[in-house]
């Protein structure tokens, strides 16, 4: 496994993770998480948090899940702080129009810091409000320039970061040639719903040339489920 991008090297390497049904969603037409894995999964996504600087997730996540997206397991926070590093890792949400409540779980629960992007249109009022509780890094006019603030990131120090979604942010990270690998827990469930959130919604790629490409490094069984992980093969900015 690479650390960095050797084009890029502020930029961090960036490892998606998700858990989706048989069907490709992540979650229901309302946006209701479910529970897709089981605990030997849990276990594992936790490990993967523990070994990353930071964890990011957009703010539909956010608002749907209200996560904390600290470190569960005792072991893992024990060897994060046997290494100097704060027990949970940096959290960071994208967020254009700072829309995050201020009293969201990931802004209180855990020690570690909190980082929010959002743009020039984030009013200037709750991005005050906001930087009682995180670092508020401005990155793009409309959206959130991911490449522009994944270098920022980067020149904080974090070199390891893991996103867990939701489907948005994935394919605006995908666009922009952002990933440098996924995880796809498949459980063994049926959701449905043509508007359920799958792992890379947004506008979509149009052209067979515009698809990121994968390649397979492992697929096993967990549970009652199966676990991929893929390389996202080199990819020039897609958008
Ligand atoms: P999301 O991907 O968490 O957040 C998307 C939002 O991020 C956008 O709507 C946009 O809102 C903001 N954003 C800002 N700049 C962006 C950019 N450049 N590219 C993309 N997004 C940008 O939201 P979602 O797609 O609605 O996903 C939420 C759902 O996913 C929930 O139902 C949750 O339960 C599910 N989920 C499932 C898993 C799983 O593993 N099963 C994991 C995570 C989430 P603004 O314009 O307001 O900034």
């Amino acid at each position: 496994m690479g650390w960095g991008r050797n084009r890029y090297p502020m930029r961090p390497y960036v490892v998606v993770n998700v858990a989706m049904s048989a069907d490709g969603k992540l979650s229901t037409i309302e946006r209701r998480q479910v529970k897709i894995s089981g605990e030997q999964d849990f276990a594992r996504v936790d490990r993967l948090k523990a070994g990353c600087d930071a964890i990011m997730v957009g703010i539909g996540t956010v608002l749907a899940d209200d996560p904390s997206l600290t470190v569960k397991g005792e072991e893992c926070r024990e060897n994060r702080r046997r290494r100097g590093m704060d027990e949970h890792p940096v959290r960071v949400v994208i967020d254009s129009a700072a829309r995050i409540p201020t009293d969201a779980k990931i802004l209180h629960k855990g020690q570690g810091k909190r980082v929010i992007a959002v743009s020039l249109k984030a009013s200037p009022e709750k991005v005050a409000a906001l930087k009682q509780y995180a670092t508020v890094i401005i990155a793009g006019e409309d959206e959130v320039d991911l490449a522009k603030f994944l270098d920022e990131l980067g020149s904080m120090g974090i070199q390891r970061l893991m996103v867990e979604g939701g489907g948005t942010l994935i394919e605006g990270l995908v666009r922009a040639g952002l990933v440098d690998e996924i995880y796809t827990f498949i459980g063994n469930i049926i959701i449905g719903g043509k508007d359920a959130p799958t792992l890379a919604d947004g506008n979509g790629f149009l052209t067979e040339s515009s698809f990121a490409r994968l390649t397979l490094l492992e697929a096993h069984r967990i549970e009652k489920g199966i676990l991929l992980h893929w390389h996202v093969d080199s990819q020039e900015n897609l958008s």
